[in-house]
């Protein structure tokens, strides 16, 4: 293995890149995190944080500083189908007894907290506003990363080991040869934040509206009364239907049974737009020669859900041991690599089977209607709900017999 100046080059410092810093650090890695934004930056998403997100900030030492961020506590989903029937899911009490709620926390805020715990440790160089091209290579070996400076200039870094954190649109992971973008699994997202909506503080609301389903229409209390309002759809469906995400999330605020709800608020930001391609049942190539992808450039976020941050965090940190592990046997190649790829999988596999269940459930809106409505009386689905918002593993659960049985009789 040559030498290089860095044991790693991560590219993105988003809450996948931040995190797998943070962690390479704290194993004696030498890290360049490069990001083409300047920290706060903001990135548009729904704001919320479960307890995959939760719990590792806290093994990261930073529960404290978390605590000081402006947030909201979150302790219940509600869903509403296509045929207007509705379902509040409690997360589970044992759960929230062990681990505290899920939180909605500002991504500008919460980012910005992992960014500085990243550059605060000694062998992590930082650098902003630099805007990385693509990665470098020495045969099929990927070495290093090109970009452009704030004033322009093309540079080049070297380091034994490149980690792609940027994002779903991924520079490393096009120019790595693993395209981050998966059309069928790619979803649309507009949003805004609004003031004065009429909202239960505590509960993040999912509409699965006729028209929007099987995405939905979103209402996440953040904090100090402000509401992160958004769509998100499959772009696939967007196209087709020559859809205009921003456009249709204010028409949606203007349905009969939100407008009331809204008739007070004022929107007190811009509508953002963003993209991203969530995981799927199916295992995806995550690393090569000399590189690997974490966060939203592996496709990391569990699949349908569109639940990405803790995720990204996650395979951060996988990342980070896997990397350490090779650099140790002095052996950077795919092969010794790819135990990444064996090690993210044992645990998002998993869930993304899982979910496939509900995604096939809320893509079939009789079912969907049926299934909801059932819920919302009986004791026993609403308990498998629960879980499954606490736990995605849970959904393998939705076609056992015995779920179908108890949906059946009622
Ligand atoms: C509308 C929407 C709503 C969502 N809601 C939620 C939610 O409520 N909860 C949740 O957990 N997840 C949510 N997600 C998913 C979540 O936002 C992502 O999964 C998460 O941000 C992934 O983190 P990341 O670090 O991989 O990527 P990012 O957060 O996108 O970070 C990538 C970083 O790379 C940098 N970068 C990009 N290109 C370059 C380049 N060329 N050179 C250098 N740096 C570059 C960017 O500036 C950025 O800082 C949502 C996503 C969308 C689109």
């Amino acid at each position: 293995m040559p030498s290089a100046p860095y044991d790693v080059i991560v590219s993105g410092a988003g809450p996948a890149g931040s995190t797998c810093a943070f962690f390479l650090a704290k194993a004696g890695r030498s890290v360049l995190l490069l990001d083409r934004a300047t920290f706060p930056r903001d990135k548009i998403c729904a704001d919320n944080k479960s307890w995959i997100c939760t719990d590792l900030v806290k093994e990261m030492g930073l529960w404290n500083a978390f605590q000081r961020l402006p947030k909201q506590e979150i302790h219940a989903m509600l869903f509403s189908t296509p045929g207007g029937h509705q379902l509040r899911v409690p997360l589970e009490t044992a759960k929230i007894k062990r681990h505290g709620p899920h939180y909605d926390v500002r991504r500008k805020l919460f980012d910005h907290m992992l960014f500085k715990a990243a550059k605060k440790q000694r062998t992590v160089r930082t650098m902003e506003g630099f805007s990385v091209q693509g990665v470098i290579r020495e045969g099929r070996r990927v070495v290093g990363v090109k970009g452009t400076d704030g004033r322009g200039n093309l540079e080049s870094f070297f380091a034994a080991v490149v980690v792609g954190a940027d994002g779903s649109q991924s520079p490393v992971a096009r120019t790595a040869g693993l395209e981050p973008v998966v059309p069928e699994r790619h979803a649309s997202n507009a949003r805004a934040y609004f003031k004065g909506v009429v909202h239960d503080a505590y509960t993040v609301e999912l509409h699965y509206l006729a028209g929007v389903n099987p995405g939905y229409f979103w209402i996440f209390p953040v904090d100090g009364g402000v509401c992160n309002v958004g769509v998100g759809l499959p772009t696939a469906h967007v196209r087709k239907n020559r859809l205009d995400p921003k456009k249709m999330l204010l028409e949606l605020t203007n349905l009969p049974q939100f407008k009331g709800r809204f008739a007070k608020a004022r929107r007190i930001s811009d509508i953002g737009v963003w993209g991203v391609t969530v995981g799927s049942s199916k295992k995806k190539a995550v690393s090569g020669e000399g590189f690997v992808l974490v966060g939203d450039a592996a496709n990391a976020a569990v699949t349908f859900a569109g639940e990405g941050c803790g995720p990204a965090m996650r395979s951060g940190k996988i990342a980070a041991e896997s990397i350490d592990a090779a650099l140790r046997a002095g052996d950077v190649s795919a092969r010794s690599l790819h135990r990444y790829d064996a090690a993210l999988w044992r645990v998002i596999g998993p869930e993304n089977k899982a979910m496939g269940s509900l995604e096939f459930l809320i893509k079939n809106p009789p079912l969907f209607d049926f299934a909801v409505k059932r819920s919302a009386k009986n004791p026993k689905l609403a308990e498998l709900a629960s879980k499954i918002a606490s736990d995605y593993r849970h959904a393998a659960q939705l076609w056992e017999p015995g779920t179908i049985l108890s949906m059946l009789l009622g």
